[in-house]
């Protein structure tokens, strides 16, 4: 047992393993693979030409989505791989927040250099100053 361990703590070392967005793509190769047993167990046996194209789009979804989960994990690129997942992962937080935030704030771009600011929302226009880029711009609140 020990012996096991080691060996895939060797193999592992290094390389970037799991994290939310590989979670997702293998929650969401979990689902395609039950989708296509449910719709396959539903379909009649004769319908030779569905169940063809059934697999057909099955393998077409989930071969390529295995082979990103793995090359994820594997990955001896790092950096890169927490980018992503930082990326994924910001998108979704930001939908939240915007949610959360709808009665308080709004949530705008700024037009010269992209980031996203968090204003308290407010009645008329306003001139908002970017603290990243110090770019001026009106908003309408
Ligand atoms: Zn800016």
């Amino acid at each position: 047992m020990g012996k096991i361990k080691q060996k895939l703590q060797r193999l592992m070392y290094g390389r970037y393993g799991g994290d939310m967005l590989n979670n997702v793509l293998l929650g969401t190769y979990i689902f395609l693979v039950l989708a296509y047993y449910i719709i396959s167990m539903l379909l009649p046996l004769e319908a030779t030409g569905p169940r063809m194209i059934l697999s057909f789009a099955h393998y077409l979804l989930t071969i390529p989505l295995i082979c990103v989960i793995f090359f994820r994990i594997f990955s001896r690129n790092v950096a890169k791989r927490r980018r992503e997942n930082e990326r994924f992962c910001g998108f979704f937080r930001l939908r939240r927040n915007k949610i959360r935030d709808r009665k308080t704030h709004v949530y705008r771009k700024c037009p010269k250099c992209r980031a996203v600011l968090r204003l308290p929302r407010a009645k008329g226009k306003h001139t908002v100053v970017c603290p990243r880029c110090k770019n001026r711009f009106e908003v309408k609140g």
